[in-house]
């Protein structure tokens, strides 16, 4: 089985974030890290590669030096990867990432493609449904146990209320979520093997995506200003002398919050 799986270079979890007031985007010239929920993604598809065999391909869009990142799942086992990496991109929101993605995914053919449940920089959680509509496959999200007979695909799917069994025909789109394993760490071997396997950087030509459908130009969204959240309002520091517990209460009895 081929199994695609799509993961994004965030900036690291503790590095300080910034918004470049110039574009109104995120500065993403810090440290960086592959998304930590896309290697639970990168896991499941070593594991079924493991199980049934067949090919575990990585596809990411974004700058080219989100290659460091990709090489990091390369070295967990995956077996090649694919970055678009476009200066014309740069810009793109949702609507315009899920455009140039489906069109990596389409050149793929994979059986399955596997998405992580959300990336930390953009948090909305919802890539993998448009991409799955662009790709007119059907899509199983909040995935906690994933297993596939080669034909079909069945997502044990986590809700407010317990578990939905979903199965879909293949191919189709699976977002897994961050409870379905634990990642492995990478091997000495495979970090050292990581490197020579195939890493293929493609521009949106390749794809056959054209410029204006990408980027800026091709986004639906407009960031139209950036500000500092609003100040906090009245508050009240209560220092601990024995008598902190009363003084919460009285002040929220005051408020009728209690
Ligand atoms: C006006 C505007 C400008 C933007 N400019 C940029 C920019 O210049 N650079 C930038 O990186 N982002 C930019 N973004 C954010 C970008 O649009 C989102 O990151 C993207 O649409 C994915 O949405 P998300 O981050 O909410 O992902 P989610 O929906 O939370 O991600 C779900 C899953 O999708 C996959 N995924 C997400 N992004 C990628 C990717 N790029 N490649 C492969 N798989 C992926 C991962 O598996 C991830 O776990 C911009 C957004 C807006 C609104």
């Amino acid at each position: 089985m081929k199994i695609a799986v799509c993961v994004k270079q965030v900036p690291d979890a503790t590095a300080a974030k910034r918004i470049d007031p110039e574009t109104k985007r995120l500065d993403r010239s810090g440290e960086a890290a592959l998304n930590a929920t896309d290697l639970n993604a990168v896991e499941e598809a070593i594991r079924l590669k493991e199980a049934q065999g067949g090919e575990v391909v990585l596809v990411s869009l974004g700058p080219e030096r989100a290659l460091e990142s990709l090489r990091k799942a390369l070295a967990m086992g995956a077996d090649r990867a694919v970055l678009v990496a476009d200066e014309a991109a740069a810009g793109s929101d949702l609507v315009a990432t899920s455009r140039i993605l489906a069109a990596a995914l389409e050149r793929e053919q994979a059986d399955l493609v596997l998405f992580g449940q959300a990336s930390s920089d953009g948090d909305g959680a919802v890539l993998w449904a448009a991409v799955a509509d662009r790709l007119r496959r059907p899509l199983i999200s909040q995935v906690a146990a994933l297993t596939t007979d080669g034909s079909t695909v069945t997502g044990k799917r986590q809700t407010e209320h317990g578990y939905d069994t979903i199965s879909a025909p293949l191919p189709a789109v699976v977002a897994v979520s961050d409870a379905i394993n634990e990642p492995r760490y990478p091997s000495l071997k495979g970090i050292m093997g990581a490197k020579s396997k195939p890493q293929e950087t493609l521009s949106l030509a390749d794809l056959g995506v054209d410029a204006a459908e990408a980027g800026e130009a091709g986004s639906r969204t407009t960031v139209l200003a950036l500000g500092p959240p609003p100040a906090r309002g009245e508050s009240l520091k209560i220092e601990d002398d024995g008598s902190a517990a009363q003084k919460i209460l009285d002040y929220l009895v005051e408020r009728r919050l209690l």
